[in-house]
């Protein structure tokens, strides 16, 4: 048995997201691990309920052993028997995010043998992680261009702190995976505001979407749409931005104590970054994009300067990986991170993959 790797959850970002790679990247390559410092650089540092509900589809997933999973525990020892595709359901519980624990358990089981049926309860659109949007508009599509296949479907929006959200993703594994090249953009094709409402007045949208088309860059197109069936309070404002070569999901949460007009800027100023550079990768997905073209054995992607969380990232996948991932500037506002042995090689072995 391979000795653990040690991680330290106080590196860089110090977040739940050095957790999360850590369990993913150890499903994927069969390595145990020990971290300590979970979480450190948080307000409240350790498990949460969430990075618990990943722990446990990781377990599942890996059939691990595990210890230290339990609430505001700031070390963990994991160690996976396997990877075992299967049909799960994970309650992530209350509003705690399906998209970080597919973020967990999708990278092994994308590369098993067999597909996979994943219902996850909980979180649909949380702030501080991906939105179901993102998923379905953003990453997915570029997951698919590498060769797995992984469709998704929203049954039932959640919100913080309701939750109740329900997502199930259908994961068909490649056994070989093409490297994903996104040098640029391409030209615009299409620039959508959605506002969503759940248990909310209506003004709160349409205050977002005047707000938002006064402060962005170029007109988008606005829609409010109000949620009837879904438990609230709730309110996202979507800028989805379409390109030729993909498309970007940019999100703002509604929450008390901040008035619509601000929800909207702080979106127009991320969406603004994005528009004012020609980099086609946007600061999150540059952070998620990471461990798919690692399984990829190479790739390259062009980037709004990166954020400490992808710096982070890098550093742990580099503990799991033989890969060489370089992340260096183009000019101030654009940056390049390739991984791998990419130049002028079309190919996709799996180098970044390989069991040590
Ligand atoms: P914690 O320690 O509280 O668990 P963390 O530092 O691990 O937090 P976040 O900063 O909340 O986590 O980020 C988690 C992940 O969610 C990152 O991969 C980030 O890119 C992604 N993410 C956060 N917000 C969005 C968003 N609006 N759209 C897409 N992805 C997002």
């Amino acid at each position: 048995m391979s000795k653990p790797i040690d991680i330290d959850g106080a590196f860089g970002e110090g977040g739940g997201q050095i957790l999360r790679t850590s369990l993913a990247l150890s499903l994927v390559t069969g390595n145990p691990f020990r971290i300590g410092n979970i979480r450190a650089a948080r307000a409240k540092p350790g498990l949460r309920k969430q990075h618990l509900a990943a722990v446990r589809a990781a377990v599942a997933v890996g059939r691990a052993q595990v210890s230290g999973d339990v609430p505001g525990s700031s070390e963990l020892a994991f160690q996976p028997r396997g990877c075992f595709a299967g049909d799960y359901t994970f309650e992530v519980g209350s509003a705690g995010s399906c998209g970080l624990v597919l973020q967990t358990v999708s990278p092994a089981l994308l590369m098993a043998r067999h597909p996979s049926r994943l219902q996850l309860g909980g979180g649909t659109h949380n702030p501080f992680a991906p939105p179901y949007h993102f998923l379905q508009r953003t990453f997915l599509p570029l997951l698919n261009r590498m060769g797995p296949q992984v469709r998704s479907e929203l049954q039932q929006w959640g919100f913080y702190p309701a939750g109740g959200g329900r997502v199930s993703v259908d994961i068909t594994p490649a056994p070989q995976w093409t490297p994903l090249d996104l040098p640029a953009r391409g030209d615009l094709i299409r620039c959508d505001l959605q506002a969503i409402l759940a248990g909310l007045p209506r003004h709160i949208a349409d205050r977002e979407c005047r707000a938002f088309n006064a402060a962005v860059s170029r007109p988008f197109d606005a829609r409010v749409e109000e949620l009837p069936d879904t438990v609230g309070p709730g309110n996202v404002l979507m800028a989805t931005i379409e390109s030729t070569h993909m498309t970007e999901v940019f999100s703002a949460f509604g929450r008390r104590g901040v008035s619509a007009e601000k929800v909207a800027t702080e979106l127009a100023g991320a969406v603004n970054t994005y528009l004012a550079s020609d980099a086609p990768v946007g600061q999150q997905l540059a952070d998620q994009l990471l461990i798919p073209l690692a399984l990829a054995g190479r790739g390259r992607y062009r980037t709004t300067p990166p954020t400490r969380h992808t710096h982070t990232n890098v550093a742990v996948i580099g503990q799991f990986l033989s890969i060489p991932i370089s992340v260096r500037p183009v000019d101030t506002e654009v940056w390049e991170i390739r991984l791998g042995d990419w130049v002028g090689k079309q190919d996709g072995a799996r180098a970044g993959t390989t069991r040590r």
